[in-house]
């Protein structure tokens, strides 16, 4: 009795863990070049499944990094089609198929375009996608489905809902915010966007808004016509299409969110604490969080941040080894 006791315990423990969802915070810069934030890339995992939400340079090395179950992850949704959200997209589709042996196609969600662009990333690798096929390495694993997608509900099982949201972009438009629900909990992924009314109407109350900020200096940009170009032309334009800290306050406001977290950070002259006092300035009350690089956020009964696990000196993830080195869910 005391034994069966014990089991329904842990058992009943098991199901609260497995109830969360998992963010993991692969990446979390823009196109700039930066020692620590490679490109923006968001991993959402529940109990068995994976999905992805752009896919930025150095995504599959954050992922190794994270002992990602690789072959696992085949669900990508990208928000636009701009370089900084796909230029990992080559060695996460052909390198995670060879190495770990991936049978399964991968699919792609994302704005019209999206059909030309993986159709360029087969021609891109043509090559190897023939020449690395052998008896463990089988072609359905490097097939791709892709479908593009506009606005409303883009993918739905027992347990998960996705939707795209239009999102504002400037040249990169079309393109597309995500909320993703999974029991009970939510999640919006704004992706590149300037401030726009539409998450506010469409996503709300959600539990975490996660957006991208673009943060010149109030000083900077009050004074912009005194700045020798390409300064005055590259931050007005940049200022169109992406967040500034008082429009993400506006849409975690909007959207009703009980933590707002910045990804996709480009801070220009700022640092991370002027951008949390304006974002406080512009009214938002709750929890305000600037992600690093494989960090992760779990949301359950409470939404918590932990910190990256240790990367050895010495890791390598090859042909023979993934099965030991990756995680086994
Ligand atoms: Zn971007």
């Amino acid at each position: 009795m005391k034994f069966f006791m014990q089991v329904v315990v842990l058992t009943a423990l098991a199901l609260q863990v497995q109830a969360e969802v998992v963010v993991h915070f692969l990446g979390t810069g823009g196109p700039e070049i930066t020692k620590n934030r490679l490109g923006v890339a968001t991993l959402v995992e529940v109990p068995g499944n994976k999905f992805l939400f752009d896919a930025g340079r150095g995504v599959l090395q954050r992922m190794g990094e994270s002992r990602i179950n690789l072959p696992l992850v085949r669900n990508v949704f990208l928000t636009h089609l701009h370089s900084d959200h796909i230029e990992g997209l080559p060695s996460l589709w052909m390198t995670s198929w060879f190495i770990t042996k991936r049978n399964a196609p991968m699919s792609f969600w994302g704005p019209p375009g999206t059909i030309q662009m993986i159709d360029g990333l087969q021609a891109f690798m043509s090559h190897d996608v023939v020449a690395r096929v052998n008896p463990v390495v089988k072609p359905i694993g490097i097939r791709t489905i892709v479908k593009e997608i506009t606005e409303g509900i883009i993918f739905e099982d027992k347990t998960v809902r996705i939707s795209a949201i239009t999102a504002e972009h400037g040249d990169g438009n079309p393109a597309v915010a995500y909320l993703f629900e999974y029991g009970g909990h939510s999640v919006l992924l704004t992706g590149d966007s300037t401030y726009t009314p539409t998450f506010g109407r469409v996503a709300r109350p959600v539990d975490v808004t996660i957006c991208n900020v673009y943060a010149p200096s109030l000083a900077l940009v009050a004074n912009l016509d005194e700045l020798e170009e390409p300064i005055p032309t590259v931050v007005r334009a940049v200022s169109e299409k992406l967040a500034s800290p008082e429009q993400a306050a506006q849409m975690f406001i909007e959207t009703g969110a009980k933590v707002g977290v910045f990804t996709h950070n480009i801070f220009y002259d700022s640092s991370a604490d002027d951008i949390m006092q304006r974002v406080r300035k512009a009214g938002f009350l709750g929890e305000i969080h600037i992600a690093n690089d494989r960090e992760y956020m779990t949301i359950g009964a409470e939404i918590r941040f932990h910190q990256p696990m240790p990367v050895p000196d010495d890791l390598e993830i090859n042909s023979l080894n993934f099965k030991e080195v990756l995680r086994a869910d």
